[in-house]
């Protein structure tokens, strides 16, 4: 696969005043079916994340926390609850409707991470809650020849990410050692992108021509087969996803992702009557 596109995301905030950058989700990039959102988060400013996100609805899709930097505690209308620190992913299924709050356990220091948020086909939207906290420990690593591979949803060289998703995807943390070459293989009819969050590096175009890219920034890949990443002079970190498209009508609004208006209308009348949670 060839980087088809590479954008810097887009300045925002959500919740109660959290800064954040947009990759996915934005009009430069709306979607890479199956991934609906990434939200990257680097502040080291309490006043750019210390209000959090309280207590908030989803429905129809999975959301997945990583963090790099920081704690950050999650409690949701099912009973689950964790704290998460550095490599911890908290894996949320919204399905019918949870009600979660995601507040820092800090109150100083860099809080660094991300928000992926997965997209469920019609057949699972309606399927109950879940929640999994998959501590650091638990997910394999994979070391060869100066590259670090965090195995978090899917099989990788031999190793099996705890991560238990309704979609067909692999996500995996990439640290790369300085001028270190890195090659993935994406699984066939596969949409994929990467994200890079620290330092340089290079991936082919359409051409074969080497595109540069300097964190943070997001490449979107499109094209069939392996792709080759090269790390820059100072190396780099990223995120690689690959996900089997869903290929169904989005009817996206706020926190609910449907295929139909009528469905996000009904997910609203659902929440605001209490519906939603149990
Ligand atoms: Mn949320």
């Amino acid at each position: 696969m060839h980087i088809a596109k590479l954008v810097p995301g887009m300045e925002t905030s959500d919740g109660a005043g959290v800064r954040l950058t947009r990759m996915i989700g934005t009009p430069q990039v709306d979607m890479i079916d199956p991934f609906l959102m990434l939200d990257r988060f680097d502040n080291e400013d309490p006043g750019a994340y210390i209000g959090g996100f309280p207590d908030h609805p989803h429905r129809g899709f999975e959301t997945v926390t990583i963090m790099l930097d920081g704690k950050m505690r999650h409690r949701d209308s099912t009973g689950g609850e964790g704290v998460i620190g550095p490599g911890d992913v908290q894996w949320m299924t919204a399905g019918r409707g949870i009600v979660h709050s995601e507040m820092p356990e800090q109150i100083e220091g860099r809080m660094r991470g991300f928000q992926l948020w997965v997209n469920l086909p019609a057949s699972d939207k309606m399927n109950p809650p879940g929640y999994q906290d998959i501590t650091v420990d638990s997910i394999p690593v994979i070391e060869a020849e100066g590259v670090r591979v965090h195995v978090v949803a899917g099989a990788y060289e031999g190793a099996e990410g705890p991560a238990k998703s309704r979609t067909p995807i692999r996500l995996l943390r990439v640290e790369m050692a300085p001028g270190s070459v890195w090659t993935i293989a994406p699984e066939e009819n596969r949409n994929a992108f990467f994200c890079l969050y620290e330092g340089k590096a290079s991936a082919p175009d359409k051409s074969g021509r080497a595109t540069d890219a300097a964190a943070p920034s997001l490449a979107v890949l499109s094209g069939n087969g392996e792709t080759v990443l090269t790390a820059g002079p100072d190396g780099a970190a990223l995120f690689f996803a690959e996900g089997a498209p869903i290929a169904e009508p989005v009817a996206r609004y706020g926190p609910f992702v449907m295929n139909t208006r009528a469905e996000i209308i009904q997910a609203f009348e659902d929440f605001h009557s209490g519906r939603f949670g149990n």
